[in-house]
């Protein structure tokens, strides 16, 4: 299990004492690592290294994500543990090269922090800026808990900082195609300078807690052409642009299959491994040297999407998580737990929906098309409530991403951001413009597939002997 070979933390930090200070006080620091588990353009981390003597760089790994007795409601895919397994080493080797390691500690982020703080006598606590409901309310806790600590929080998730924004957050344009219009006339951030250099950890032993040896361990084998970590997601997106793959993204983007049809950069994106603003710099620095063309400009475009998101999270808040979202009323939809289960197991009566699924449970990814396949499909055929589905890809897509998933599921539900009631798309029609050789469905069917949305319990039969009777005789 991931927890036993990333935490020590409990032990060290039981035997260890605390130092006092006021001989010759050297500012101590905490930074923690959230959505931001790279060494490149990190300015908040910059920030803390020009400023304390002694530093503590920790990522706390959420105890929720680990177990769970009650199947669906807190476990993550092994997908994403994997994905995010292989970036903690990836980071852990990069602090090495700086003089730093990363502290791993499993539990509950409030307390864990807090403990940290304590124990640490943080004068300094940093982390990247987030636009999470969940998050932000801990952030606040810690600071109204700790007031002699300073908290600093720097923007670096999204391509805009929140002082280069054209509206203040409650003006932003609720509508992506306002948004786009106003948003594009200005220049995005550019990636900072790499840093040179980190302060050592805390003299009082919390470096030592992390084990390189143990973080390298990995007990799940993967044949994933997604491998997590800043070095591969750098890599990845040098491949992009040197392949040249971008000059006909447009056409191809919208497909359901192909690892070169998209740019795959989301699960690097999503846990902060790959900055958003490299790649626009590394966008533009091939608009100019290479080529610039519509396609170029499309994934600019598409990333304008996620920006959006984001900026809507921060907007909404805990709204995002509700099931009338922005709207008077929810869509009329409930909670059929055999229906769910189906579209989970990728046995629902729609082939296109079964291969989604199955590839989205095989793999942890999806491609855009498919997520809005299935989404609409959980929300309009199986008239399951939105939710259900979108706390299932929480918990399953490697690129999971808190604005960006209830975003799109609000999106597609009817409730968020679009102008229109519901998006609902016709399967028959999806399955013919965009597996026309059931290709992809080939490539994923299961032998489950399974002609009827509901079984029929024979005690709730009504007549005896009904099998003489038609099913027009019944309706
Ligand atoms: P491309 O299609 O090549 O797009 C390039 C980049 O633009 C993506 O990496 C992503 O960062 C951004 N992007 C593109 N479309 C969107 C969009 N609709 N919303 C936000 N960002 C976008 N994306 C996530 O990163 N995390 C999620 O948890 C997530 N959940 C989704 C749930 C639903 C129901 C739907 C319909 C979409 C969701 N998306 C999510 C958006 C999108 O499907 C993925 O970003 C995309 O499929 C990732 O593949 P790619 O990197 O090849 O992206």
């Amino acid at each position: 299990m991931l927890t036993q070979f990333l935490s020590r933390f409990d032990s060290v930090a039981s035997l260890g004492t605390r130092i006092d200070y006021s001989m010759a006080h050297r500012k101590v620091g905490v930074f923690w690592f959230t959505n931001d588990l790279r060494l490149h353009d990190q300015p908040a981390l910059k920030q803390a290294a020009s400023i304390v003597d002694e530093l503590l760089c920790v990522y706390v790994l959420n105890h929720q994500w680990l177990t769970s007795s009650v199947p669906f409601t807190s476990q993550v895919s092994l997908h994403r543990h994997r994905f995010l397994n292989e970036t903690l080493i990836d980071l852990d080797t990069g602090l090495q090269k700086l003089g730093q390691r990363l502290v791993v500690v499993t539990g509950d982020p409030r307390y864990e922090l807090g403990r940290i703080i304590e124990y640490t006598s943080a004068d300094f606590f940093y982390r990247s800026s987030s636009v999470g409901w969940d998050e932000n309310s801990l952030w606040s806790d810690l600071q109204s808990n700790y007031p002699s600590c300073a908290f600093s929080s720097i923007d670096s998730h999204t391509l805009y900082s929140r002082q280069q924004l054209p509206f203040t957050i409650s003006d932003m344009p609720l509508s992506f195609s306002k948004f786009r219009k106003v948003i594009e006339k200005e220049n995005c951030s550019k990636p900072i300078e790499p840093i040179g250099g980190l302060p050592p950890g805390p003299t009082n032993g919390f470096t030592s807690a992390s084990n390189g040896t143990e973080l390298s361990e990995t007990k799940y084998i993967s044949n994933s052409q997604f491998k997590g970590g800043e070095s591969q997601g750098l890599k990845h997106l040098n491949v992009l642009f040197q392949s040249n793959q971008v000059a006909t993204y447009k056409e191809v983007r919208n497909s359901l299959d192909g690892w070169r049809n998209s740019c795959k950069l989301s699960p690097w994106l999503a846990n902060g491994s790959l900055s958003v603003r490299e790649v626009i710099a590394q966008l533009n620095h091939h608009e100019k040297t290479v080529i610039s063309n519509e396609p170029t400009y499309w994934l600019y475009f598409e990333l304008l999407w996620r920006e959006f998101f984001q900026l809507y999270a921060v907007k909404n808040g805990s709204k995002i998580f509700s099931f009338r979202g922005l709207k008077p009323q929810g869509p009329l939809t409930s909670f059929y737990p055999e229906r769910f289960k189906k579209w989970v197991e990728g046995s629902t009566p729609y082939p296109i929906v079964n291969a989604c699924m199955n590839e989205l449970r095989e793999t942890g990814y999806l491609s855009n098309r498919g997520r809005q396949i299935v989404a609409s499909c959980l929300v309009n055929e199986l008239a399951i409530d939105w939710r259900y589905g979108a706390d299932y890809f929480e918990k399953t897509l490697i690129d999971y991403d808190v604005a960006s998933n209830w975003g799109n599921w609000q999106y597609l539900a009817g409730v968020g951001a679009d102008t229109r009631a519901k998006r609902h798309f016709n399967l028959a029609k999806q399955t013919q413009q965009f597996d026309p050789n059931q290709t992809y469905i080939n490539k994923w069917a299961t032998a489950c597939t399974n002609p009827d949305l509901d079984s029929t319990d024979a005690a709730d039969w009504p007549i005896a002997g009904c099998e003489e009777a038609s099913c027009s005789d019944l309706t």
